[in-house]
């Protein structure tokens, strides 16, 4: 067998799943047959224009599935080991990934065309399905795959781990980056996937009142779920209004903003205490305006953190030995189940966030 299917764009609003060649495998890499893999709100982007990605590369960022064969070089592994790879696959060699900031590896086109994997380039890190070609296909090559390859304990399933190469690593990065401490109080800003991820990651890091915050009931009954002590919906309530009088006039000690907008960040910013930390973890697509008054002038101690991902072999690791000691359940997040041939009504599903869906398992 020489072709494989898999899910390609092709221009805005079109994608589609073609056969292509199953990839040659380089020395570093490791060529991986999905088991299961997801559609993130990313691919969404990229599926409406939103994001642009070169038409023809194959999409999807978040990988399970079991070795079918390793590079030369790699080593430790053996073929047919089920394993995952973060959605953000760092060198780890680059000048970014040893200052600490392994999701910003790059770049990896310079100006003379060459290959290079040296400097920081913001979110390059991402390769999956932005750079080179993604997951939602029957093979996806690993690259790097000595840091990047984490294979799943035993007795875990492939939904199970689904989360883990970004959902689960984004929100939790996001209530890390939120500098939650024992007793804290926190306000969750959106709860679909990520956001109920960064509610989860709250609750684990000690805060002891989250708040969290939502358009849609279904969700926030999922927030409860997740870790959630209070549910606001922003179509019923003033939401400043209310975590404010809910703080008694004081304010959050952390705000996670997980959806990019305006309207969120804004939010986010406003119920923050004087010397708390805003978290984002949305991504934007317009200009941020920052409020004068709550940002105090710039003189309210106010930290402001953002992040991509994190990947890497012990980033995986962490996350499924979370998943493995029962502190916390995703398996509810995955609401819908496609066959890989019908994945263009798993999108139209998704995209339209039809039907109650979170996240949709797809399989070969
Ligand atoms: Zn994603």
């Amino acid at each position: 067998m020489t072709m494989m299917k898999a899910t390609v764009f092709v221009a805005p609003g079109r994608i589609e799943l073609v056969d292509k060649p199953i990839p040659e495998v380089g020395p570093n890499d490791a060529l991986i047959r999905i088991t299961t893999t997801t559609i993130c709100g990313t691919d969404v982007h990229i599926l409406k224009g939103e994001y642009p990605v070169v038409p023809g590369l194959t999409i999807g960022h978040e990988p399970v599935g079991v070795i079918e064969k390793l590079g030369s070089a790699v080593q430790g592994y053996v073929e047919g080991q089920r394993v995952i790879a973060g959605a953000i696959c760092p060198s780890f060699t680059s000048y970014a990934s040893q200052d600490g900031a392994p999701s910003q590896d790059g770049s990896y086109l310079i100006p003379s065309g060459q290959c290079g994997h040296h400097g920081y380039k913001a979110t390059a890190g991402w390769r999956f399905g932005n750079l080179i070609d993604g997951t939602q296909a029957e093979y996806v090559l690993v690259p790097d795959a000595q840091a990047n390859l984490a294979p799943i304990p035993d007795g875990l399933t492939d939904e199970q781990v689904l989360m883990c190469p970004d959902i689960m690593s984004t929100g939790f990065k996001g209530a890390e980056n939120a500098n939650i401490k024992l007793g804290d109080t926190v306000a969750v800003f959106a709860q679909g996937p990520i956001g109920l991820c960064a509610t989860a990651g709250a609750r684990l890091l000690g805060a002891t009142t989250i708040i969290a915050v939502d358009g849609n009931d279904h969700r926030l009954g999922i927030s409860k779920v997740m870790g959630a002590d209070v549910t606001l919906n922003f179509r019923n309530c003033d939401v400043v209004g209310e975590i404010m009088d809910l703080t008694g006039g004081r304010g959050v000690d952390s705000a996670i903003e997980a959806l990019g907008t305006q309207g969120t960040f804004e939010s986010a910013l406003r119920v923050l205490k004087p010397g708390g930390t805003l978290s984002s973890l949305g991504v934007y697509s317009t200009d941020l305006k920052i409020p004068l008054s709550a940002f105090a002038a710039g003189l309210g101690d106010h930290r402001i953190n953002t992040a991509l991902c994190p990947g890497g072999k012990e980033r995986m690791r962490r996350l499924m030995n979370v998943v493995a000691s029962n502190r916390v359940d995703l398996g509810v997040l995955v609401t819908h189940r496609y066959k890989l041939d019908d994945i263009v009504a798993a999108y139209e599903l998704f995209a339209n966030q039809r039907d109650g869906v979170l996240k949709v398992a797809i399989a070969p």
